[in-house]
């Protein structure tokens, strides 16, 4: 498939165009940003790292019946993707109080749920990204109420799955953030990406952080973090 256009530059990632209007070629960076773009950064490698990583992960995923956006991963940076058109919601998994949620509701991070929590977010940066409910999301006709039904299910899909593997590499998947979109039909895919960048993955034993956090927070080895998990995940993937 030959690349074509440049149609998007986010933080993480540039979007293609391609000669076939259903695909779009994903290119990851090593750009980092944090706080909505006020922290900026690069992790070295982090490009090919949540390329593969989310890659692996959504091959997975689809096994286990959650429909994705992935097709095939061109090159360490590079993939071919269906195009979607984005539902503007960041869908928030959580499993172990950390990060916003500790913050919001002044409760300690590290505290594990009852069962695991799903919160949105209206993806829009001038506002920095604002919480939302399911009610708001249709009203504002972001996603029918059969869209965000869909939407829950696969998220705790998801969780259930990445829970399961991330333990048998010896990590605590705290919470993650994911992304949907429509295909041309209207079917309802995972896209976006799940890597380090939009994880929170603790190592089991000594609860060391092994994501973006080390970035956020200025805890150093970020690059030695992000080389951690993608090797324990080769282990057993
Ligand atoms: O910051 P907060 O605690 O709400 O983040 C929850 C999870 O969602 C974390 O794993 C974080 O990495 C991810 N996230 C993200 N992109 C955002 C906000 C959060 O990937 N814009």
């Amino acid at each position: 498939m030959k690349k074509g256009k440049q149609i998007y530059e986010g933080k993480a990632k540039k979007v293609y165009r391609t000669d076939d209007q259903r695909f779009l070629i994903v290119s990851y960076k090593d750009d980092a940003t944090a706080f909505n773009g006020l922290k900026k950064g690069t992790i070295e490698g982090k490009g090919v790292i949540n390329n593969k990583m989310s890659n692996l992960l959504m091959q997975r995923l689809e096994k286990a019946g959650v429909p994705t956006h992935y097709v095939t991963e061109l090159s360490d940076r590079e993939t071919l993707v269906k195009k979607v058109s984005i539902v503007p919601l960041e869908v928030i998994v959580r499993n172990i109080a950390a990060g916003s949620f500790s913050k919001r509701y002044g409760v300690e991070e590290g505290i594990v749920f009852a069962s695991p929590t799903v919160e949105f977010s209206y993806k829009n940066d001038d506002l920095g990204d604002p919480l939302l409910n399911q009610a708001h999301a249709v009203a504002m006709h972001l996603a029918t109420t059969e869209e965000m039904e869909t939407i829950k299910k696969y998220a705790f899909a998801v969780n259930e799955e990445l829970k399961r593997f991330w333990a048998e590499c010896g990590v605590t998947l705290v919470d993650f953030k994911l992304e949907f979109g429509r295909l041309a039909d209207g079917t309802i895919v995972l896209a976006d990406e799940i890597s380090p960048d939009t994880c929170r993955l603790w190592d089991m034993k000594t609860g060391e952080k092994l994501d973006k956090d080390r970035f956020r927070r200025d805890l150093g080895g970020v690059e030695d973090a992000y080389t951690e998990v993608m090797g324990r995940l080769l282990q057993h993937i």
